[in-house]
């Protein structure tokens, strides 16, 4: 026994091959996902409750095909072929033949639960269903679906097209052969796959989101401006984007809700949420995504707001 993990034998679960990939949420994970999904031949179905988010998203999947075929690193006809296998519908019925779905929904659970409800009912018995969350319990979600030991965690980095790592988190019932299943797809995926145990907030996000919130403290206690705390994290510790810069660049909504999670899930008051972030959060400031949060972005350079 490893972490409550309790060894299940192997070769014991029916799985099923994947030709086509559900992704549930076509924000800025999402739509990463799509691509990623699609230029490794797989047919992709996106679905979000916003018809608006799904054309967004095709549109901006196009764009950052159009930039690697102009940076010589995907052919036209690649291109094409792969935009052809993405298909959007606002309706989750239409995941019926999906072998694994992804969900990469807004950071919240009872959104989360509410899609599982609706999903599950759709899928086949065999499919595999995974949550793209970056910090809420892996365990907890699959309870709440009727196929935990189908139910796993992979984390994709931000931006996906471009980020080599996927976390893969097991859940306390996720049977080990689709812990393997998930981990040679996402190696055909071209990634690489980390195992990360389902702890708040896994590996990447446990280290990385204690820092940004440090940040914000830094700038809420006026030890530094925007533009001095960024550039003494590039240049000081050889950081390719400044601290407040991927903040704006995760989503300030996305930087609190993993937060909370650690601050609740290890009950630790060095994870308390910075209350400048809360306050950006409740004003909309969102980061890139709402156009303001610690830079603006309606100009043709982002300017820092403090
Ligand atoms: P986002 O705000 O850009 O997109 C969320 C999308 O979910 C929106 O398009 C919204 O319309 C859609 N949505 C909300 N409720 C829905 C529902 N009931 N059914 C279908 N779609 C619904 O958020 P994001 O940054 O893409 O984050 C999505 C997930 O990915 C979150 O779980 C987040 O923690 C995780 N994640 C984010 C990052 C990051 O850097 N932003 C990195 C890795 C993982």
């Amino acid at each position: 026994m490893l972490n409550g993990h309790t060894p299940q034998a192997k070769g014991q679960i029916m799985l099923p091959g994947i030709k086509t990939v559900g992704v549930i949420g076509a924000g800025q994970m999402g739509q990463g996902i799509a691509h990623v999904c699609a230029s490794a031949g797989f047919n992709v179905k996106m679905v979000d409750i916003s018809q608006d988010a799904l054309d967004k998203a095709q549109a901006t999947i196009g764009k950052n095909m159009d930039r690697l075929v102009s940076r010589g690193r995907l052919s036209d006809a690649d291109r094409n072929t792969a935009l052809k296998r993405i298909m959007t519908n606002v309706d989750v019925a239409s995941l019926e033949s999906c072998e694994l779905v992804i969900e990469s929904a807004t950071e919240n659970e009872a959104v989360k639960k509410q899609i599982f409800a609706q999903v599950c009912p759709v899928l086949s018995k065999e499919a595999i269903l995974a949550s793209n969350t970056s910090s809420i319990s892996i365990t907890r979600l699959g309870a709440q679906t009727d196929r935990p030991s189908r139910f796993i965690g992979v984390h994709f980095m931000n931006p996906a097209p471009l980020m080599e790592l996927i976390e893969i988190i097991r859940g306390i019932a996720t049977a080990p052969d689709v812990f393997d299943h998930i981990r040679a797809f996402a190696v055909k995926l071209g990634k690489t796959p980390v195992s990360a145990e389902d702890f708040p907030a896994f590996i990447v996000n446990r280290i990385l989101l204690p820092m940004i919130n440090e940040a914000v403290y830094t700038l809420y206690e006026g030890v530094g401006s925007v533009d001095a705390i960024d550039t003494a994290m590039k240049l000081g510790a050889h950081h390719p984007m400044g601290p407040l810069e991927l903040a704006d660049f995760i989503g300030l909504d996305t930087c609190l809700a993993i937060m909370q999670v650690l601050h609740e899930g290890l009950a630790d008051s060095k994870y308390r949420p910075c209350p400048l972030l809360v306050k950006y959060v409740e004003a909309g400031w969102l980061g890139r995504k709402s156009g303001r949060g610690f830079y603006d972005y309606s100009g043709e350079k982002p300017i820092p707001t403090r």
